[in-house]
């Protein structure tokens, strides 16, 4: 259930019978022709759709995450990593503190993974509370279902693509561009990042029927599901 449709009681209401929560994050990135917040709108719709049948409360998303190499890109905004997990790590502690012990983050951006090993020690160690990092879009169901539709997709290309990622009035590229090499691009300046991608899109076909997409979709609530309802290790001591 989305938090922005609770108050506070229903809140405290909750944590006496679960103690589940679910957080999007993402990132406010450029991805081509694509909206800017490509990140956030999967990470937190995958996250509603899955949590809608279990009433786990879901956060709003954390908007902003790690992205220095697209800084070249006009409304791309990256946070310095100490700020992420600083800031995480306030959200976790702020969790911990109300009886949340069991929290699964639905990730939409790759760069913020760098982040998860050093929040789950935390919540280990400091919170003794469960933390799932799920990367929705490469867990492994999901990943498969892409792959069924096309081995080759990246950043902004198809595989990002859905209609609900796509800006009314603005006519998306058609045909596809080869995919680039990200250990190269991990070397280069935000400049040599702009110079070498274009518009953005780290290749890959541009877009692919709505019916692929909305299948793969499907199974990426599904699998988000599985991990809210039995994702949990039993004997973790919490
Ligand atoms: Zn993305």
């Amino acid at each position: 259930m989305r938090i922005a449709d609770m108050h506070w009681r229903q809140v405290e209401d909750w944590l006496k019978r679960d103690n589940r929560c679910v957080l999007p994050v993402g990132s406010t990135e450029q991805h081509a022709l694509l909206s800017l917040c490509v990140d956030n709108i999967l990470a937190e719709r995958v996250a509603l759709e899955a949590a809608a049948p279990t009433g786990v409360p879901v956060f709003p998303p954390v908007n902003y995450g790690l992205t220095a190499y697209f800084m070249a890109y006009p409304g791309t905004i990256t946070l310095q990593p100490e700020t992420y997990v600083a800031l995480l790590g306030d959200i976790l502690a702020s969790l911990a503190g109300h009886g949340f012990r069991r929290f699964l983050i639905v990730n939409g951006h790759g760069g913020n993974a760098d982040a998860s090993e050093e929040l789950l020690t935390q919540a280990r160690e400091r919170h003794r509370m469960q933390v799932i990092w799920h990367n929705w879009w490469n867990a492994p169901a999901t990943r498969a279902a892409t792959r069924a539709v096309d081995a080759e997709g990246s950043h902004a290309s198809w595989s990002e693509n859905f209609p609900w990622t796509r800006l009314e009035q603005v006519t998306q590229a058609t045909g596809s561009k080869p995919v680039a090499d990200m250990d190269l691009v991990d070397t280069m300046t935000p400049t040599q990042v702009r110079e070498t991608l274009g518009d953005g899109n780290m290749g890959g076909v541009y877009q692919k029927p709505d019916e692929d997409m909305l299948k793969i979709w499907e199974v990426a609530v599904r699998e988000t599901r599985e991990l809210i309802e039995n994702g949990w290790d039993p004997n973790a001591q919490l």
